[in-house]
């Protein structure tokens, strides 16, 4: 069992809105290959760096594509949680709740799909990285989630013709705007920050919960390691999202 000292309990029992950042951690659990562990047989001569890029979409859009498509069948196999359910399990009992991920993976939302019971108003997850299983079109920059099979790689945009690709975001381009000021703002107005197996060094998202604690929220880390927050958060949590959050859970519940 790990220590959860009674004010953090006590915080969440309490708090009006509640915020959540998820990082890579959280998908690691789960059996998500990180970028770099993805690299495997035919892959692992090429450097991610130099495939996540416009640039290298432009030049080979064949060979992004199917590096996405390898990836995706990857991610498609891993499985929710224990760490996915208890924050389902958590924004059923807040009052308002906000889930900003960095993952691309969609796992939070499977959860979602699985549980039942939800509130209608949920409010949606906010992909800060974008979402692999989703596509858009390479010029114009929409979502596109039908067209027509054809046998060509990458498919066409059935609206402008162009190549579509996955809809995450690449080295070197921006975090999709009304995505970063949903977080910006909930890390402004929540009460309580989770930060839950994020490394906290890729920004803006790393920003996130410390604009929290400026606002006076009480901000939480989960992560089995010590990151560039632990020495500014309220209070920190050694361990992995799938043991630390069904714990907290089933301890806050103890108090209603
Ligand atoms: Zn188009």
């Amino acid at each position: 069992m790990i220590d959860i000292p009674t004010p953090l309990l006590d915080a969440l029992r309490h708090a009006q809105h509640i915020a959540v950042l998820t990082g890579a951690g959280i998908s690691a659990e789960s059996g998500v290959p990180t970028f770099r562990d993805a690299q495997t047989g035919l892959w692992s001569k090429f450097n991610p760096q130099e495939l996540a890029t416009r640039e290298a979409f432009a030049r080979n859009p064949k060979l992004v594509w199917e590096w996405y498509a390898f990836r995706r069948e990857f991610i498609a196999r891993a499985e929710p949680n224990a760490g996915h359910y208890a924050l389902t399990e958590l924004e059923k009992r807040a009052e308002k709740f906000t889930l900003v991920t960095q993952n691309i993976d969609g796992l939070h939302e499977r959860v979602r799909q699985n549980v039942e019971t939800l509130r209608s108003s949920v409010s949606p997850i906010i992909e800060l990285h974008g979402n692999i299983f989703r596509t858009k079109c390479f010029r114009e920059d929409t979502r596109v989630s039908d067209w027509l099979a054809t046998d060509e790689i990458p498919p066409r945009c059935p609206r402008c013709g162009s190549y579509m690709r996955p809809d995450v975001v690449w080295f070197g381009e921006a975090l999709p705007r009304r995505a970063l000021d949903e977080s910006f703002r909930a890390a402004e107005s929540c009460d309580v920050f989770f930060s839950i197996g994020t490394s906290g060094v890729v920004e803006p998202a790393a920003s996130l919960p410390f604009i929290a604690l400026r606002n006076g929220a009480v901000v939480i880390e989960v992560n089995p390691e010590e990151t560039p927050l632990s020495a500014s958060a309220t209070f920190c949590l050694r361990g992995v999202a799938g043991i630390v959050m069904p714990q907290i859970l089933e301890r806050t519940a103890e108090g209603n």
